[in-house]
């Protein structure tokens, strides 16, 4: 029996993304050839990697504003790389806002390229609120954010203005939510949350901003060479864009981000007003700043462990448990995660509660 799945990542994809997945394995659109064994450079697969790269600005509504669409590899680790050293200059600066373990690498990773610069952190709180007043400095070469923390189940709502390129790990939160995605210059997630399989990294840049640094750039790790040969620079993972490309399929059949942000909203307000109505758990995240990708609690009392696990896992439940940085538990509520599955664990926090009392 299907699991309700609430794993942070690799994580639930829809259903017919997965039927769709497991036939073209066997049979790509009637080619006769699997979509494990077609050459990349075949005309299927250019005609996938095109719609891929397409869906995802119609989508983001970043369509003729200069933006440009890779799927590489390396995962959002990668890019923690990438972006200093295609965007920061030789004795350049810049600028983080330190909001959990993924922030905080990407920063540390910076370091090797030139001066970083915390404008702000809330590691002191274990990272469980998102700092508000912080001051850019005006001459760095790019502000560095990440949209939402999986870890700690926090969520920037909203983005600073800066004169600097504003760069964004949007990993465990892209196409969830509507907003102005033109305020970023780059743009970066790994397939394996909202989007597809892991294997792949989604890059979505500003042509602009590019080419602009003066270091010399090994062509693997430079944007402008990924961008001329159309994330063919070397064989790309077919499969996982392929995937991808059903997910984004089925994203604007639900009426877009527009739609499913609606549908995350419901889901998770059922969650939290749960997690603060049960007197037996309390929310791990400032609720002013709370995810409605990853939610994050506790128990009220810790020794009422075994009897909550062995509840939700007898409801089929899986992946609930948090991330060992913070304990308790993490419901990671994805666009595919199933509203049916989240009514399933808050009727499980509710027998918890009968249990108890
Ligand atoms: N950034 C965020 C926000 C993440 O959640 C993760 C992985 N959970 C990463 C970066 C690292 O991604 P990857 O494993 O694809 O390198």
């Amino acid at each position: 029996m299907k699991k309700h799945n609430f794993s942070a990542g690799p994580s639930i994809l829809p259903t017919e993304v997965f039927e769709k997945a497991a036939a073209a394995v066997l049979n790509l659109n009637n080619t006769g050839l699997s979509i494990l064994e077609i050459s990349h450079r075949s005309k299927e697969f250019v005609a996938i990697m095109e719609e891929a790269r397409a869906l995802v600005l119609e989508l983001l509504n970043l369509e003729n504003k200069g933006y440009q669409v890779l799927f590489l590899q390396g995962g959002a680790s990668l890019e923690f790389l990438r972006v200093p050293q295609n965007l920061m200059q030789v004795g350049g600066k810049a600028a983080f806002l330190d909001t959990g373990v993924w922030a905080n690498g990407a920063m540390k990773v910076a370091q090797d390229f030139g001066e970083t610069v915390i404008v702000a952190s809330s590691k002191p709180k274990n990272y469980n609120y998102i700092p508000t007043d912080y001051t850019i400095p005006t001459d760095a070469d790019y502000f560095h954010c990440t949209s939402n923390n999986t870890i700690y189940g926090t969520q920037m709502k909203t983005f600073p203005s800066t004169k600097a390129p504003v760069v964004c790990d949007m990993s465990s939160d892209i196409f969830s939510r509507s907003m102005d995605y033109s305020k970023f210059d780059l743009i970066y997630a790994g397939a394996q949350k909202n989007m597809g399989p892991a294997g792949t990294t989604l890059i979505i840049v500003k042509e602009a901003i590019l080419g602009k640094n003066n270091r010399t750039i090994p062509n693997i790790l430079n944007y402008q060479q990924h961008i001329a040969k159309e994330s063919m620079y070397n064989t790309p993972p077919v499969f996982a864009i392929y995937t991808s490309l059903l997910t984004l399929q089925w994203l604007k059949s639900k009426g877009g981000i527009a739609g499913i942000e609606k549908l995350n909203e419901t889901k998770a307000n059922l969650l939290y007003t749960e997690i603060d109505r049960n007197p037996y758990f309390e929310g791990v995240a400032n609720k002013a700043d709370r995810s409605l990708m990853n939610v994050t609690f506790t128990l009220a009392n810790p020794e009422h462990k075994e009897t909550f696990d062995q509840l939700w896992q007898s409801a089929n439940i899986s992946g609930l448990n948090g991330h060992r940085s913070v304990g308790g538990y993490r419901a990671s509520i994805y666009n595919a995660m199933p509203i049916e599955s989240v009514e399933v664990l808050v009727a499980t926090m509710q027998e918890f509660e009968k249990r108890i009392i």
